[in-house]
């Protein structure tokens, strides 16, 4: 089945249970000091949540375009390196505003899963809260339990702690227990050595979180507590390129028909080729992925820039500028070049990028130039440095001034320095961008805020998202 016919069923089936489908509400968000970009299909409803608005129709179904790479959902360090992590990805939803509960969400689930995409009952694990006993001393999920057990094996049914099934949107806002679906691909060998139970929640590549049924009962409130909200309510998600995967029978959203147009474009304007190491398809997968992320928030009407949301958008475009560059050996703009595909494939669900296209281009093309120039740059001061440089480490305040003063990713220092036979004195980097930081954080006043999430009182100094990502990002070169 393809894509966009998964995508189409989805709704109807929702339509067909009395559910008004309605539009996706922009990835880029301008009216909630609490968040930047959405991040779950509940976002547009909060207010129907909290009980300050009251709702048109009492159950809705959607496919909702989210951006994780911020706040409490942050996925962008796994992004590209694992296959089923996106910056941006669709969250297919539907809800119920005090109308149903937990019996038609579970019951609405299990029967669009099983009847009509008819994926294998034996495939499925499902999860449910098992409380906490910290200061929100919340009880087991009893209730959604017994609605499982009469559906599906007990050995089928785990118990999820807070991380994984209670959800929150952010610090503050609706949340409540949840009870998950997660998909079991494995072949029939890997799953007699390890049984599928042991591995939901676990980050196995193969054993993939799907849906998530969220019973809205609570608002966080600011000083962190919980209060009942006025009514009970269900918000559900459920990943699209993961159901993908799943419906067309994949090991990775990357080989969906979700993603399969853009690879092949990166495969004709880079000449590399997907499948052939790891390292070129990190890269591949890095800007297959992150091409949505950046052409999506243009079509918003976000375009790259120096703050707040622009600057998130700058650095996902320059993160994949990078793995380019690095990997795929590619000087010139060629992002710019994707924005074809990607609207000719998603144009019709989405149809601002068909109406943006060639502003997105440009905005692209421009945003690529600028920043191989400086990246063309950076490398002759690092040629520089390593001719200075006696011995074999070379000096962490001189790749320090490279990277504060003229922009020039640290973990592409590190990179090329490994490549040269040197390596970086990371503690005196480190330092160096301490007292960087304890200079700004004295400074910042107007500019403090979260790289993402605004609003919250401990707000960092806006310092720029490389300082928080540079080191993992030195990790996960060194892996590939
Ligand atoms: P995971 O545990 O895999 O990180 P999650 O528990 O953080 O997922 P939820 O907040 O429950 O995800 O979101 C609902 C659904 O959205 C998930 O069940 C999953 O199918 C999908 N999803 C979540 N994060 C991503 C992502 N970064 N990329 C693609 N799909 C995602
Ligand atoms: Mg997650
Ligand atoms: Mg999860
Ligand atoms: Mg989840």
């Amino acid at each position: 089945m393809k894509s966009q016919e998964i995508r189409s069923k989805y709704l109807e089936f929702f339509q067909s249970k009395s559910h008004e489908i309605v539009a996706s509400a922009p990835m880029v968000i301008k009216d909630d000091p609490t968040l930047m970009f959405t991040n779950a299909g509940m976002n547009q409803f909060k207010e129907y949540f909290l009980g300050n608005t009251v709702p048109k129709h009492n159950r809705v179904t959607d496919t909702q375009k989210c951006l994780r790479v911020s706040g409490k959902h942050n996925d962008l360090e796994e992004v590209g390196m694992d296959t089923y992590h996106h910056t941006m990805f669709e969250m297919l939803g539907n809800w119920s505003f005090g109308d149903y509960f937990k019996t038609e969400a579970i019951h609405f689930a299990w029967e669009l899963l099983t009847e009509v995409f008819k994926v294998k009952k034996d495939l499925l694990y499902v999860s449910v809260f098992e409380g906490s006993s910290d200061n929100d001393n919340l009880g087991l999920d009893q209730e959604a339990y017994d609605l499982w057990k009469e559906i599906v094996p007990e050995e089928r049914i785990i118990y999820g702690d807070k991380k994984d099934n209670f959800w929150e949107m952010g610090d503050q806002g609706p949340c409540g227990p949840c009870s998950e679906i997660h998909v079991d691909l494995r072949t029939e060998e890997e799953k007699a050595a390890v049984p599928g139970r042991d591995l939901v929640n676990a980050d196995h590549p193969q054993v993939v979180e799907i849906w998530n049924l969220v019973f809205m009962e609570f608002n966080r409130k600011a000083d962190g507590s919980l209060e009942k909200l006025p009514a009970q309510h269900v918000d559900t998600g459920m990943g699209f390129e993961r159901l993908c995967m799943v419906l067309q029978d994949k090991k990775s959203n990357y080989d969906t028909d979700v993603f399969t147009p853009l690879i092949s474009s990166i495969e004709k304007v880079t000449s590399s080729t997907y499948g052939e190491s790891e390292k070129t398809d990190i890269a591949i997968r890095v800007v297959a992925d992150h091409i949505r992320a950046v052409a999506f928030s243009i079509a918003d009407g976000q375009l790259p820039s120096n703050t707040g949301a622009g600057y998130v958008i700058r650095r996902i475009l320059r993160r994949a500028i990078r793995y380019g560059f690095t990997f795929l050996n590619i000087k010139e703009p060629f992002i710019y070049k994707l924005v074809a595909t990607l609207s000719n494939q998603m144009g019709e669900a989405f149809p601002e990028l068909k109406s943006q296209k060639s502003l997105i281009e440009n905005v692209i093309r421009e945003e690529e130039q600028s920043f191989l120039r400086t990246l063309d740059q950076g490398l002759i001061l690092l040629e520089k440095i390593i001719d200075e440089t006696e011995g074999e480490v070379v000096s962490g305040k001189k790749a320090f001034e490279l990277f504060d003063t003229f922009g020039f990713p640290i973990d592409l220092t590190a990179l090329i320095l490994r490549e040269r036979g040197y390596s970086l004195d990371e503690n005196e980097f480190n330092a160096e961008l301490k007292q960087q930081k304890d200079r700004s954080r004295a400074a910042s006043v107007v500019t403090a805020g979260d790289w993402t999430v605004r609003g919250k009182e401990d707000v960092n100094p806006f310092v720029g998202y490389d300082l928080v990502e540079s080191p993992v990002e030195i990790t996960r070169y060194r892996k590939v």
